[in-house]
C-alpha cells in the first residue's frame, strides 16, 4: 500500500481485492529504524474497513514491541518484525502468536541467512528484504537470493517449514529468479500500482512466477 496513490487509499486497496491479491502488505516505519516515515495503526483500520482480504502489516521499527499489539487491535491478521530491531525479538513474536496472529521474521539484505536460525519455530514466516528497507520504487538486489536459497534449505530442514517472503522490487522481470531461489510469497507495490490495470498486472506476475522453471 506504500506504492499506492495517497489521494485514493481505500479505492486502492478495493482495486487491490478486486484484482485478486492474497493479501495487503501494509509497510509501518518509524524514521528511526529506516530514515523513512509512514503510517501508523489508523491506516490498518482504514484498510481493514475497505477490505476484507487479511492484512500484513511489516514493522520497520527500533522498538516493535511497543506497537505490535496496538496494530492487531487495528486489524493486521499478521506481524512481522526486523530481526535487527532493538527488542526481545522472540518474547515480540511470542506477543503476536499469544494474540492470535501469524507472527513473521524480517531481515535485512545485509543480515545473514544464520541470523534466522535462533528463532526457528516461534515464526510463521520470514520476510527476505530484497531491497534496503524505506522506501518504495527502489531496484531488485538479485544478490539476495543466495540467502533465500540458504533459508529455503532451513526450512525443508526444520520440523515446522515455513514460507519465505520476498520485498522489494518484485515484479514481472524480477520475480522468476525469487521462485527458483525458494520464495513462495511476493510483495509487490510500485510494479502493480503503476501498471494501467490492477487485475491483468496481478495475473501477469502470478504467470510469471508459475513459468519460472522450477
Ligand atoms: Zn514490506
Amino acid at each position: 500500500m506504500l506504492a499506492a496513490d495517497w489521494g485514493h487509499l481505500f479505492d486502492a486497496a478495493r482495486a487491490c481485492e478486486a484484482g485478486g491479491a492474497d493479501q495487503l502488505h501494509l509497510d509501518v516505519m518509524d524514521g528511526h529504524f529506516v530514515p523513512n516515515l509512514s503510517f501508523g495503526p489508523d491506516f490498518v483500520k482504514m484498510c481493514r474497513r475497505a477490505v476484507g482480504l487479511p492484512l500484513d502489516v511489516h514493522l520497520m521499527l527500533s522498538r516493535p514491541d511497543l506497537y505490535a499489539e496496538r496494530f492487531i487491535d487495528a486489524g493486521a491478521d499478521a506481524v512481522s518484525i526486523h530481526e535487527e530491531a532493538d527488542c526481545d525479538i522472540a518474547a515480540t513474536l511470542s506477543v503476536i502468536r499469544g494474540r492470535g496472529k501469524r507472527a513473521g521474521l524480517v531481515i535485512k539484505p545485509k543480515t545473514p541467512a544464520k541470523a534466522v536460525a535462533p528463532y526457528l519455530g516461534m515464526f510463521d514466516y520470514v520476510l527476505v528484504m530484497t531491497v534496503e528497507p524505506g522506501y518504495g520504487g527502489q531496484a531488485f538486489m538479485a544478490d539476495v537470493m543466495p540467502k533465500v536459497r540458504e533459508i529455503a534449505e532451513m526450512s525443508r530442514q526444520s520440523a515446522n517449514p515455513f514460507p519465505i517472503m520476498v520485498d522489494g522490487g518484485i515484479g514481472e522481470k524480477t520475480i522468476g529468479v525469487c521462485v527458483e531461489a525458494g520464495a513462495t510469497q511476493f510483495v509487490a507495490g510500485s510494479s502493480l500500482f503503476k501498471a494501467p490495470n490492477m487485475a491483468e498486472a496481478i495475473a501477469s506476475l502470478r504467470a510469471a512466477a508459475c513459468g519460472s522453471k522450477f
